[in-house]
């Protein structure tokens, strides 16, 4: 009989011809669990999603209560669904009185996509302008936005209309005019290796898009839900974007993504013609639950609040030569080392040792850590000495 990894190989899709290939038979808190007992601690967070850690129970709780009721009714944006109108209330209750209204979708690259929608129709305009070095999903729209040649060459055409600035480079800020429908930007860029902007760029972004009629759509798909140390990452830059993109730690390990607006932009859709944006799954009321449950347990559990602390450990911890920079805002981190070679035989050597830990889509010459806000001390102890024994054994400093 064929085991599940070689099954994996043959019969599913492959994204590329180096996959982990790691078993998981089961998941709680921090931690995976493989089928011949492997213990590894989830420093990925499932790629910044189990910011509760894994199966959280009182998530767990509200998906059995969901599960009782009714799972798939029909098609988003016409009954009236209990999970997704309270989990979208009490979402706008956590944000700036500009937002007013949520769109519950399946993932990120889909609220990348009905964001990009609003935009073009609410303005009138055409032109989007993203970041170099971003990336916002790989539908054909969301892809359009990727800041990287490769990717986009390999899919061509793509989008047109789609003008790209420097990230952080305020002199590029004259190229958003009066024809430009909206500005996408990562509140921190990701998978370019954790890039903070500064506040002053963020500003100075803001009052561009004011000067010239253009909306600023925020990418908190990553930085959302209390990972940065704020619940939302723009509020560390003292601005407010037009468009709010959410997915990945909203569902609290469930597939859910939401794209929030004032209700004046968000109701373009509604006309001319009318269900202009549709889906069938999208605010799946189980996922919907879970989000509910999810944003309850970041609130009671004041995790939150603990990132900045956790975060100092970290990069106390983390103390070793190898090291050429630790990028990062919260529990968002970045460990810049020298080459993909290091990268590689030291998130290989982790997750030997049981911590899994990874590298950034464009940027491989740095790790990725990312640890459900749950972490404890001991356990931000455990992976930091784990981390620190692998850039002993494979990246001595030259
Ligand atoms: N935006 C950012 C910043 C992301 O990191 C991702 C996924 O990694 C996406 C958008 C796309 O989200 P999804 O994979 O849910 O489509």
């Amino acid at each position: 009989m064929l085991s599940n990894r070689e099954l994996f190989l043959m019969n599913t899709a492959q994204t590329s011809s180096s996959p982990r290939l790691v078993e998981v038979v089961k998941a709680e808190g921090v931690y995976l669990y493989g089928p011949n007992g492997e213990e590894y601690m989830d420093l990925v967070s499932g790629f910044n999603v189990s910011n509760i850690g894994h199966r959280h129970p009182k998530v767990l709780e509200a998906i059995k209560t969901q599960l009782d009721q009714y799972l798939h009714v029909t098609v988003y944006g016409e009954f009236v669904q209990a999970p997704q109108v309270l989990f979208a209330t009490e979402l706008l209750a956590e944000l700036p009185s500009n937002f007013q209204s949520v769109y519950l979708t399946n993932s990120g690259a889909e609220a990348v996509e009905g964001s990009m929608k609003i935009a073009k129709k609410y303005t009138g305009r055409r032109q989007i302008i993203a970041a170099k070095k971003a990336y916002h999903g790989s539908t054909q729209g969301a892809l359009s936005l990727i800041g990287n040649d490769e990717y986009r060459q390999a899919y061509a055409p793509l989008l047109p209309e789609i003008d790209f600035i420097t990230f952080n480079d305020p002199g590029d800020l004259a190229n958003i005019t009066d024809k430009t429908a909206a500005v996408i930007l990562e509140a921190i860029q990701g998978e370019a290796g954790v890039r903070v902007p500064d506040i002053a760029y963020m500003q100075a972004v803001r009052k561009r898009c004011d000067e010239t009629g253009t909306l600023l759509i925020f990418d908190e798909i990553q930085t959302g839900f209390g990972r940065t140390g704020k619940l939302f990452a723009f509020e560390h830059f003292g601005i407010v974007p037009d468009i709010l993109m959410l997915a990945k730690g909203i569902g609290g390990g469930m597939p859910l993504g939401a794209f929030v607006a004032a209700k004046e932009v968000m109701d373009v859709i509604k006309d001319n013609p009318m269900l202009g944006h549709i889906t069938t799954f999208g605010g799946h009321p189980v996922s919907c639950a879970a989000a509910r449950a999810s944003l309850a347990v970041i609130k009671s559990e004041k995790l939150v609040e603990q990132v900045a602390y956790k975060a100092n450990l970290f990069r106390k911890k983390l103390s070793h030569p190898a090291i050429r920079e630790i990028r990062g805002l919260g529990l968002m981190m970045c460990l810049q080392l020298d080459s993909f070679e290091q990268v590689y035989s030291v998130s290989k050597y982790c997750a030997e040792q049981g911590v899994m830990i990874d590298w950034y889509l464009h940027c491989e010459t740095a790790l990725r850590v990312a640890p459900p806000l749950t972490i404890t001390e001991a356990e931000i102890e455990k992976a930091c000495n784990i981390i620190v024994k692998g850039l002993e054994k494979y990246a001595k400093s030259m």
